[in-house]
């Protein structure tokens, strides 16, 4: 199973990919998991991508790219991914398409999740307050300014997608605006 979750930040991707991971055992390859990861490390390639990533732009499709075909080549992919965060431009899309085929790879499905872009930001604040509420770490990029700017990269870079999937006929819309249980139910649904 090879799915790809499209929607605008906190539209609830990270949190059903992680649970579909546990139905289908896949891993989920969220590209901005990875690039935290590679900051955190101080890595090259997370040297590059800090600034960009505080300031809620996007990091270079050459970097994104070669980070997912180098995960997708491990030995944990070969049942299937759910990529969660990539692809978030239409080049990488394209990008994507062209990786896959070299390796013999189709993709399953690409599911969107819709949602009111104005709850979001609500969203964001919570999922912050509960991080906190928890002991854990906040995101850098999670404050209102950081926020903003990602949903207008979105806008402009990510949200082409859909139409070109729709092109593809490979998209799948769901109401991500219900709540967790009810999004999934959907989702398994149109993977059934
Ligand atoms: P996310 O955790 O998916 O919200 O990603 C956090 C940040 O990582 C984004 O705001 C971007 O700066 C960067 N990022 C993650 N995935 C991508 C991608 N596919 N293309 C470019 N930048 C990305």
């Amino acid at each position: 199973m090879r799915l790809i979750f499209l929607g605008p930040p906190g539209a609830g991707k990270g949190t059903q990919a992680k649970l579909l991971t546990e139905r289908y055992g896949i891993p989920q390859l969220s590209t901005g998991d990875m690039l935290r990861a590679a900051v955190a490390q101080a890595t090259e390639v997370g040297k590059r991508a800090k600034a960009v990533m505080d300031a809620g732009q996007l990091v270079s499709d050459e970097i994104v790219n070669e980070i997912v075909s180098d995960r997708i080549d491990q030995p944990d992919c070969a049942k299937g991914f759910i990529l969660d965060g990539y692809p978030r431009t239409v080049p990488q899309a394209i990008a994507l398409d062209k990786m896959l085929e070299s390796k013999g790879l189709k993709l399953d499905a690409v599911i969107e999740l819709k949602v009111d872009e104005a709850a979001l930001v609500k969203r964001m604040e919570n999922r912050v307050a509960e991080t906190i509420a928890a002991g854990g770490a906040v995101r850098s990029d999670d404050n209102p300014e950081a926020f903003r700017r990602r949903l207008a990269e979105y806008r402009e870079k990510t949200a082409p997608l859909s139409e070109h999937y729709a092109g593809t006929g490979q998209l799948r819309t769901v109401d991500g605006m219900a709540d967790v249980t009810a999004v999934t139910a959907e989702i398994e649904k149109i993977l059934a």
